[in-house]
């Protein structure tokens, strides 16, 4: 065995340090950095399986023009050959930079020195802007910086927590470990989780708010109004550290009974609402978390600045155990934000200001320094769409699936004069419409920092060496800024130097305090940034870094006061109606992480769930005749999609659920994001990913059905849906069309090959098909469908792939489309580190009587290790009472 190397999940906001470890053979084992302060040794289902993720197949490995292999020079040429007769034809403003939250902050930094200082542009925006900028914008209007308050410890230490729009079960999970943890030694903690949806984070809830989707102003106002009326209200702090208080308490009175407006506005029994309220007036040590549920609105600023009242007027803030605590979805967000990752910020929390301008064009030396904000992701992608930006270069991000309305954001990148992709994966929706495909190095081949939620900037090191002709991002921006005649300012070699410029900035001509200061890592020296561990800003000049933030009551505001903001209940900007009568709310799931291109490389997480899915309450399937299981047809003024039925009474009766992880790579009719609505919040530019009228009828299809097979398949086009996933040794690919072939046999034969013996089974009448085909002795594919019928379970299936020699007895169990034996259906997965299926599980249940989740643990190991399905455990457990 090597020595371990300490780095960082490349997954969410979390941040979790890992211990890398190579045994000889070249296998690779990930645990959790038990001395990392963010996940303190643990790790979720996502961050455990990384090691399974690290495989060639699929990288992009050599830079392409065109589809045609050239070497580095020849693509870095006309990279900057391309940008350069933009920019001489057009003007600067005519190009676009689009990068990602996944970006190390050394590459992000090089990224934006290169656009807004010496192209002279600031249209290079984050995919961040879709999932946390209305965070940075709330935080800018009440504290005049872009600065998170609290740090993860705050959980352990506070009586209160508040979770506003967050899942964070499934979406942080190990800082819901550590909130789960911390109420199971101390039971008295209290947990309100705030979200119209029963998720699997009110599994620790003493209560759940499912309020109206988008009323969070309403209710935090009444809160605001409530706190004055029951004089919970800290003078002291009001006095002496904030300004605007009146303006917001007028804004925030809609009522005589705040309790009773708010129950109104929101849709919640009058009950709950005096509960949170009682809990919340009387517990100093109060965090309220907040996430995508709060940021994701064309009002998310809004509600941001409505939480953050309640804290002011509490004077809850800076000290421990309590703090409006936005968690991040990406990484490097929070790195991204730091340098300029956003259009509307110019570099190290800087803004347009003349004095800013001033001081970061001399810092760079850069004459042509982008004077105004550029544009943001959703006005970005519409410039493409209207000849605006005619060159765009991607960066590890994949905007055909993601943005709203990304029907329109693909058709877009199809017209674009020059789409230039960095990505370490070849086969991507946005790679697929690049004129220029730059390989990109992968993580755990890169070197650089991340910030994570908490502002704890850590190393991420590489323990692989980068294949093909991979580059970091960082590299490859440098030898385009060169080529454009840029070398004297882009002299970088490595990223400590990137690093040490970036640290300077912060500090560049200040003699003040301000909130993004690295000064004391502006000296780091190529040992001293190998060895950085991981430190939260502000780090002052003797290299201390901070834990929180404002306690001294000080903030970075002109006046240095914190400042209320008057916020008022603004309805979505499109509302339902008898056309489109549903909610279409969409996030994560467990298991996968956003267009699953690293994660769906990792079997043991496809199966928690598998292809794209739609979660309505039964009240609302019923009279649609949604059956579960079934498919149906989910439609917005923007665009269509597929996905199965899931009936859940956690759902809130006119509101529908839909993930968003399926691209066309994965799913050619799964992708929700055409159907999201491309309005936004006017102060952060965020998407109303959370809110988008809807249709939902059952999808008029001749047949379903499902292939598993060895091999890759090429899919004919009239199958009109589609979700592929990995498994041990497999891949499944669920279909289904709308005619049916005029000869089951020869269509099967085209799609899975003529080669080996053949088992088929057909039954006309019904409408069902079979065929397996057998190579070797072994199962090679096998295809199932039907006219309307139930379709055999995939799992039990899916284990004839590991039989070197299939059996006799699993040929007849092929033709008959069933097991003949009983525990051989292991169901979809619920525990991703144990491998436990709900079958399984529900059979472990019934035959030896568990009744607690920790009997099960004991039996099956199932939740034992990072607790992300105890949730779904507990559920079963529940249902089969
Ligand atoms: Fe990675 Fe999971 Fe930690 Fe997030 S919570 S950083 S996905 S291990």
């Amino acid at each position: 065995m090597t020595q371990p190397t300490k780095t960082t999940c490349p997954y969410c906001g979390v941040g979790c340090g890992l211990h890398v470890q190579r045994s000889e053979t070249g296998a690779i084992s990930v645990r959790g950095d038990p001395e990392h302060p963010a996940n303190l040794g643990r790790l979720c289902s996502k961050g455990a399986a990384l090691g399974e993720t690290l495989g060639l197949d699929g990288r992009l490995l050599h830079p392409e023009i065109r589809g045609r292999r050239v070497d580095w020079d020849t693509a870095l040429d006309q990279v900057a050959e391309g940008l350069r007769s933009v920019i001489d034809r057009h003007g600067p403003q005519a190009v676009a930079f689009y990068v990602s939250g996944q970006l190390l902050t050394e590459d992000y930094y090089v990224a934006n020195k290169l656009i807004k200082g010496f192209i002279g542009s600031a249209n290079i925006d984050t995919n961040s802007r879709l999932c946390m900028s209305s965070s940075v914008a709330g935080h800018q209007r009440a504290f005049g910086a872009d600065a998170v308050p609290c740090c993860y410890e705050d959980l352990e230490l506070a009586d209160l927590i508040v979770l506003v729009g967050s899942n964070a079960a499934w979406c942080h999970p190990v800082l819901f470990q550590r909130i789960r943890a911390a109420k199971e030694r101390r039971p008295e903690v209290r947990i309100v989780v705030i979200d119209p949806r029963r998720t699997d984070t009110c599994d620790i809830a003493d209560l759940h708010l499912a309020l109206a989707p988008g009323s969070d102003v309403a209710l935090f106002n009444g809160l605001l109004h409530y706190l004055e009326r029951h004089n919970a209200v800290d003078w002291r702090f009001l006095v002496n550290h904030t300004e605007g208080f009146g303006e917001a308490l007028e804004a925030a009175q809609s009522g005589a009974d705040p309790v009773a407006t708010a129950a109104l506005a929101c849709d919640l029994p009058r009950a709950q609402v005096e509960q949170f309220y009682a809990w919340f007036a009387a517990t100093p040590r109060t965090v309220s978390v907040y996430s995508q549920g709060v940021n994701q609105w064309s009002c998310g600023t809004d509600k941001v600045n409505a939480i953050i009242n309640c804290h002011l007027a509490t004077g809850r803030i800076g000290a421990p155990g309590s703090g409006p605590f936005s968690f991040t979805g990406q990484p490097n967000a929070m790195g991204g934000r730091e340098v300029g990752g956003l259009a509307n910020q110019l570099a190290a929390h800087r803004g347009f200001t003349p004095e800013d301008l001033a001081l970061v064009r001399g810092f760079w030396g850069a004459p042509r320094l982008a004077e105004r904000p550029g544009l943001k992701a959703v006005d970005l992608f519409q410039a493409v769409a209207d000849g605006r930006v005619k060159a765009l270069w991607v960066m590890a991000t994949n905007p055909a699936v993601s943005l709203p309305d990304a029907d329109r954001v693909r058709e877009a990148l199809r017209r674009c004069e020059l789409l230039v992709v960095s990505d370490c994966e070849r086969h991507t929706d946005t790679t697929a419409l690049a004129h220029i495909l730059l390989p990109a190095a992968a993580w755990g081949e890169k070197n650089g920092t991340v910030t994570n939620s908490e502002r704890r900037i850590s190393r991420q090191r590489a323990f692989l060496p980068a294949p093909g002709e991979a580059r970091p991002d960082w590299w490859i921006l440098t030898q385009v800024a060169r080529r454009l005649g840029h070398a004297g300012a882009f002299p970088y070699e490595d990223p400590a130097e990137i690093f040490r410029e970036h640290a300077a900035l912060t500090r560049a001509g200040e003699r003040g305090h301000r909130a993004l200061d690295l000064g004391g890592l502006s000296g780091l020296d190529a040992a001293g940034y190998r060895d950085l561990a991981p430190i939260q800003w502000p780090v002052a000049a003797d290299g201390k870094g901070s834990e929180r933030l404002f306690a001294d009551g000080q903030f970075f505001t002109p006046s240095g006061r914190v400042r209320f903001v008057p916020v008022r209940q603004r309805p979505p900007a499109h509302a339902t109606d008898v056309r489109w009568p549903l909610v279409l709310n969409t996030g994560r799931v467990r298991d996968q992480w956003h267009t699953m291109t690293r994660s769906a490389r990792a079997p043991r997480l496809n199966s928690h769930r598998p292809e794209p899915y739609l979660e309505i309450h039964p009240k609302d399937a019923e009279p649609l005749g949604l059956a579960a299981g079934s498919l149906a047809q989910v439609e917005s003024r923007w665009g269509r999609m597929l996905a199965r039925v899931e009936l859940s009474a956690r759902q809130r009766p006119g509101s529908v659920f839909v993930p968003m992880h399926w691209s066309d790579a994965f799913a050619r009719s799964g992708r929700v994001g055409a159907l999201v609505n491309p309005a936004t919040d006017p102060h952060s530019g965020q998407p109303e990913f959370k809110h988008t009228p809807v249709t939902v009828a059952p999808a008029t299809l001749a047949w379903t059905g499902f292939v598993l097979s060895r091999h890759v398949l090429a899919l004919p086009a009239e199958l009109n849906y589609l979700a592929r996933t990995l498994g041990d040794g497999f891949l499944r690919y669920e279909i289904a069309a709308s005619l049916v072939p005029s000869d089951w046999h020869t269509w099967a034969m085209t799609l899975l090959g003529p080669e080996g013996d053949w088992l088929e089974f057909r039954d006309a009448a019904t409408g069902r098909y079979r065929a397996a085909v057998i190579r070797d002795g072994r199962l090679s594919a096998c295809l199932i469908v039907s006219a309307g019928g139930p379709l055999p379970e995939r799992d039990w299936l899916a284990a004839l792939f590991a039989q070197a020699l299939l059996t006799p007895e699993s040929r007849t169990d092929l033709l008959a489309g069933k097991s003949g034996r009983t525990g051989e259906d292991r169901g979809r997965t619920i525990c991703a580190c144990f491998n436990v299926g709900l079958k399984t599980l529900e059979r472990a249940i019934r035959e030896q009587g568990l009744a607690t989740v920790q009997a099960v643990g004991e039996a099956l190991k199932a939740g034992t290790n990072c607790g992300s399905c105890v949730a779904e455990i507990r559920e079963v457990i529940d249902g089969l009472d």
